[in-house]
């Protein structure tokens, strides 16, 4: 078995045993990356160098027999509109093509802390913003399963390089789904946290009310693993919660038999490809079968949150990006002189369509005339959508859902009709709107051999109880 094909808790054991070193493990990493990195296009800088030197550190830290951390020389990639000090951040965007941020962001340096490799930045949707990935500056990443379709987006870099092999552990972020729709179009775990669990210090922004760091890895035991390093209360960010932190890697086998599971019924109606809502279905059933009780429950605002997190995230983009002037980040247009025509041809050129098409539309719903119309109505529905889950959460612990309605769409299939391209998230973005935990696991596959991703979604900071909810149906599934 080839090192980079194994899980980070496997490849801990070795380390701690000294069977492997960190070199080796790192080795086996950038060879798979040399070979088809190029290919699949889900890297926009390798760092190559640093990972050495990171790697090295932790062999001799070993070798003397200090104290090393949780993750002590396991590759992990970074999406790259997360800061890793004196490394580019380009948030796929070329705006930022040349942006070098003399930080890290929080989430890097607790993993930093606990002596993981970082092995690399990789590529998204400029900004976060698409479903496919094909909105980067830097070109689309492809699906490892079929180059021809999309990894899903916007963590597409991040989840391409778990289902190829290209690392162990990666981070992403999901304001409305970018870690969940990449982890299910690509066969691998997602988790977006609780909002205000792990610290967006030093995660660009895109809509600061939505946007969380969250994990992607190729199993729950690692999920639980990378959630421990990176969770915890941060001051640098006020919306960061302030409690204890967490191990979530103890106590698999508990028994989880009270355990009570809503299905709500509007997840599994039209629009929903019929061999995603079969492998669910199934998912549902093996659930039952571990003793879970499961019961329909409704969720009448559903079909409402695709307007409600569009008009909200377009909203709040556009006020987050009115800092890319040309004056003091990233890209500045060398043809003029003039300011004001030097913020308008810097930003003309610096954005790719997407991004410009939200920023004309939140500036737009923020407007004086429509600002009631569409921003606030937005967050009156966003309420009563929040409603909708605390009264299913009243009768069950948990929600399961499909976590996209299909499988990996053709690259191009839908980059030309925007609103069709929003239908992927539908039912991802609640999470956000409301700002639970929900995890993306793998469910089988279609008949074209992509993978299908389930979708549970937990009450606020129930993550520990969620992972072990999501390792008994990862178990079951093996079985
Ligand atoms: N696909 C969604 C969007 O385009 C979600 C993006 C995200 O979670 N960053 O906005």
């Amino acid at each position: 078995m080839e090192l980079n094909h194994l899980r980070a808790w496997e490849l801990k054991k070795l380390l701690e045993s000294r069977e492997v070193s960190s070199r080796e493990v790192l080795e086996s990493v950038l060879d798979r990356i040399k070979s088809d990195g190029k290919s699949i296009n889900s890297f926009i800088t390798l760092m190559e160098d640093g990972a050495q030197k990171a790697a090295l550190k932790v062999d001799k830290k070993r070798s003397s027999g200090k104290k090393l951390g949780a993750l002590a020389g396991i590759p992990v990639v970074v999406k790259d509109n997360i800061c890793v000090k004196d490394n580019l951040c380009t948030c796929g965007s070329g705006i930022l093509k040349n942006f070098i941020p003399p930080y890290d962001a929080t989430a890097v340096e607790l993993l930093k802390g606990e002596d993981a490799v970082i092995v690399g930045k990789t590529n998204m949707d400029e900004f976060g913003m698409g479903s496919s990935n094909e909105n980067s500056y830097f070109g689309p990443v492809k699906n490892p399963y079929d180059l021809k379709r999309t990894p899903g987006g916007s963590s597409g870099g991040s989840a391409a390089s778990l289902a190829s092999d290209m690392s162990i552990l990666a981070l992403g972020s999901d304001t409305g789904g970018s870690v969940r729709l990449p982890a299910s179009f690509c066969g691998v775990v997602g988790l977006k946290p609780t909002y205000g669990l792990v610290s967006r210090y030093g995660l660009v922004a895109f809509a600061s009310s939505l946007d969380q760091v969250g994990c992607l890895t190729k199993d729950v035991k690692d999920c639980a693993m990378l959630l421990s390093a990176v969770a915890g209360y941060d001051q640098r960010d006020s919306t960061s919660i302030n409690i204890v932190r967490k191990d979530y890697t103890k106590s698999w086998e508990d028994d989880l038999k009270d355990i009570k599971i809503g299905v709500p019924k509007e997840y599994f109606g039209g629009g929903l490809n019929k061999e995603v809502k079969e492998n669910v279905l199934k998912g549902i059933e093996a659930l039952e079968r571990e003793g879970f009780k499961t019961l329909e429950v409704s969720m009448p605002g559903t079909d409402r949150s695709i307007a409600v997190y569009y008009v909200l995230c377009m909203a709040e983009a556009s006020s987050n990006l009115a800092r890319y002037d040309g004056a003091r980040y990233g890209f500045r247009t060398k043809e003029t002189f003039d300011l004001d025509l030097m913020y308008k041809k810097t930003r003309t050129k610096g954005f790719g369509d997407e991004v410009k098409r939200r920023i004309i539309l939140g500036t737009y719903v923020l407007s004086k005339g429509y600002f009631k119309a569409y921003y606030q109505k937005a967050q009156k529905v966003r309420t009563i959508i929040k409603k909708d889950f605390d009264r299913a959460f009243e009768k069950v612990d948990f929600l399961i859902t499909p976590t996209s309605p299909t499988t990996a769409f053709k690259l191009g299939e839908k980059i030309e009709d925007p609103l069709t391209m929003y239908l992927s998230d539908v039912y991802t973005t609640s999470a956000n709107l409301t700002g639970i935990p929900a995890i993306s696991l793998p469910c089988g596959k279609d008949s074209f051999g992509l993978p299908i991703g389930l979708q549970i979604m937990g009450k606020p900071l129930s993550e520990e109880l969620l992972l072990k909810v999501a390792y008994t149906f990862e178990q079951n599934l093996k079985r």
